[in-house]
């Protein structure tokens, strides 16, 4: 995570259609602009001096609905700016511990229920593992698996209270039989687009380390875990 103290400025990028990619440093956020609202997902960073809500008005003049992938602090530090925020109920906790924010604008949200934008349908996904709430968007029509921090082409971060590598696995594996729905998966952090197939080598390297067969590595940053990678995917576990 970067000095709080020493944040760029957000930096929004035109990703195909009616889609902003929001760079926030070392995480982005999403923004989809439908005939009806606008969809936000995830809120950055947050700190003094920056605002994901201005920035956001200066793309579209529709009402934003913003939804978090899962309540981990680089992915909500702007949501406050939101009359409403949407998140999976097993994030809320978590949620109002941090943000002290407990009171009807923090709403949760089905999962397999789909979010309309006009145009634009999004089908929420429930994918426990990186966090117990931890949710996933699949753009029908764009055919883009939005996965917060359960798909990347850096190692998952699998430590701490709540990770479950199990969980993970079979989230994954969820994930893996719904790939013809989709072209292309924006993740949060690291090197975007991925394509389907990195959901199958984290299945594959989340095996391996459960067998045992994977050699712990220090981490490039300190970190109390170590770092398990195989054919292109790993974990911080
Ligand atoms: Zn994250």
């Amino acid at each position: 995570m970067p000095d709080m103290m020493n944040l760029q400025p957000l930096k929004a990028v035109p990703m195909g259609e009616n889609t902003y990619v929001i760079e926030d440093n070392m995480v982005r956020c999403f923004l989809f602009v439908g005939t009806k609202h606008a969809l936000l997902v995830d809120a950055g960073f947050g700190g003094e001096g920056r605002s994901l809500m201005e920035l956001v008005r200066t793309l579209t003049d529709k009402s934003v609905e913003l939804v978090i992938t899962h309540a981990d602090p680089d992915h909500i530090g702007f949501a406050g700016e939101f009359d409403t925020v949407y998140m999976h109920e097993s994030e809320i906790a978590r949620y109002t511990a941090m943000e002290g924010r407990n009171d009807e604008s923090v709403v949760p949200l089905a999962a397999d229920c789909a979010i309309d934008i006009g145009g634009r349908y999004f089908e929420v996904l429930h994918v426990p593992g990186h966090t117990p709430g931890s949710i996933a968007l699949l753009d029908c029509e764009g055919r883009i698996l939005i996965a917060g921090d359960s798909v990347s082409g850096m190692p998952v971060f699998m430590f701490g209270e709540g990770r479950d590598i199990h969980a993970f696995m079979e989230s994954m594996k969820m994930l893996s039989g719904m790939k013809e729905a989709f072209d292309a998966i924006y993740p949060s952090h690291g090197p975007i687009p991925l394509p389907p197939e990195q959901i199958d080598k984290q299945i594959e390297a989340a095996e391996m380390y459960l067998a045992g067969k994977l050699t712990p590595q220090e981490p490039p940053f300190p970190m109390p875990a170590k770092m398990y990678v195989h054919g292109g995917a790993g974990f911080y576990i």
